[in-house]
């Protein structure tokens, strides 16, 4: 289970699908990025942008290394997410996805058989997901664009792109961009993906011993007496958005979510982490640090000078470029993490003692694993585990249900609610 990521190289057996996959999102997004903003229609939720990449090139997309078909979905719904709701700046946007050609490849660390990838400044995390998940996010993108409208500082998964690998063999990959909850620059020294669930929800003592940041799960959450300590002022902000999130994903009949949960201890400080400018450090799921030279990081570059400012040049120069995005990047000390209330220490959120004091506990949080309908696969499961375990302690469980119990979690983890020990699996009312 020792997953540790891995930079792609040439030689690595993922390399040309990385390379597709930047290619593909630095034509698309900078195609999209170029023309005049307009306001959005409903055929922009179901708009999907074809590319077709060779060797040789043509009109719409300059020569690749390879022959291969790109698909950009919904672009300009994800290009109003990125910069209207997430306040995203789009050169970075695209420098640190495409400025190199690296990812580092953490495999494949849940069950789901998911690859996750990390830009090469660890902004950014591509996830390759099932056409199921893919059809799915597509189906409620309206639903979700409304909600992260209406509810700025939503915890939920922040979705920036959605596309689509065809290699010439037929293999077609879905992959989202979404945000890495976790700082590059902090060490996180406890990990824990909360589901509220309790049946098999337990990394074995073992495997904490051999590794204590590996990911752990509500039972040890509540075995070690965790409880996120927030104040009164930012538990209240917390669940008042915990139980809009899951009012959302109830709505649009979402399960197997988690709420993830990184935390950083200041007193603890970053001993194992190193100072930004002379080496990057890689946090994998499990927690193990790898550190590289920066002359380790020089990456494969493609298409010309993709420095910062030439990007920011060639963005501003453009004649398509509309007068309002020159503002926006004027104002693009704005655009951080700062907007956000959940994000706004030291990008997350830190710890509060009773009279709402700052404790020396930073906490990354967020809502992942967002794209599960329940479907009538899990329907299945939820009759075949329902034999064995109590049906309600067990993961499948219907949407209402499991975001009833979720929430209920929730309220029991932090401060004030009782603690984690006092959470009683959702009994059945009916
Ligand atoms: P499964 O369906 O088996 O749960 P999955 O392949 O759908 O797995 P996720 O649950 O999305 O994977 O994520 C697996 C792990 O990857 C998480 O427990 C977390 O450690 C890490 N991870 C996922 N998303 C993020 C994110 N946005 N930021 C930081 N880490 C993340
Ligand atoms: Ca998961
Ligand atoms: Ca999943």
């Amino acid at each position: 289970e020792a997953i540790v990521g891995n930079l792609i190289g040439e030689k690595h057996p993922n390399y040309i699908l990385m390379y597709n996959m930047l290619t593909g999102i630095r034509i698309g997004v900078s195609r999209t990025q170029a023309k005049v903003k307009r306001p959005l229609t409903d055929d922009d939720y179901k708009a999907k942008h074809k590319y077709s990449f060779d060797i040789v090139g043509n009109e719409l997309t300059p020569s690749a290394k390879y022959d291969f078909k790109f698909k950009d979905y919904a672009p300009w719904v994800f290009r109003e997410l990125r910069e209207e709701c997430f306040h995203l700046d789009p050169a970075d946007y695209l420098l640190s996805l495409t400025a190199k050609y690296i990812l580092t490849e953490l495999g494949s660390p849940g069950k789901s058989g998911s690859f996750f990838y990390f830009s090469s400044d660890y902004r950014f995390i591509i996830k390759t997901i099932h056409h199921a998940e893919h059809k799915f996010l597509r189906s409620i993108l309206k639903d979700y664009h409304e909600h992260v409208k209406t509810n700025p500082h939503t915890l939920l998964s922040r979705f920036y792109g959605l596309h689509r690998v065809k290699l010439p063999r037929g293999r077609k990959i879905h992959f989202v961009i979404m945000n890495n909850l976790f700082p590059p620059h902090r060490d996180i020294h406890e990990t824990y993906d909360l589901k509220g669930s309790t049946v098999g929800r337990e990394l074995s003592e073992e495997k904490i011993r051999q590794n204590p940041r590996a990911v752990q799960k509500d039972l040890n959450w509540i075995n070690n007496h965790k409880q996120l300590e927030l104040g009164p002022e930012k538990r209240a902000l917390f669940i008042e958005q915990i139980r809009r999130d899951t009012a959302f994903l109830k709505r649009a009949n979402v399960m197997d979510y988690s709420l993830l949960v990184g935390i950083h201890n200041m007193k603890r400080g970053n001993r194992d982490n190193v100072r930004r400018n002379t080496l990057h450090v890689v946090q994998p799921h499990d927690g193990r640090i790898q550190r590289r030279k920066p002359s380790q990081m020089k990456g494969h570059r493609d298409g010309g000078p993709f420095t910062a400012g030439a990007m920011r040049r060639a963005i501003r120069q453009s004649e398509l470029k509309p007068v309002e995005s020159q503002t926006n990047l004027a104002e693009e000390n704005l655009w951080d993490r700062q907007n956000f209330i959940f994000y706004q220490d030291e990008g997350g959120y830190r710890g509060t003692d009773e009279c709402n004091q700052p404790l020396p506990t930073i906490y990354y949080l967020g809502v992942i694993d967002i794209l599960t309908p329940y479907t009538v696969f899990k329907q299945v499961e939820n009759a075949w585990k329902g034999l064995s375990a109590d049906r309600h302690k067990i993961s499948p469980v219907p949407a209402a249900e499991y975001g009833e119990r979720f929430w209920r979690f929730m309220n029991a983890v932090t401060r004030g609610g009782g603690g984690g020990e006092s959470f009683k699996p959702v009994e059945k009312h009916k």
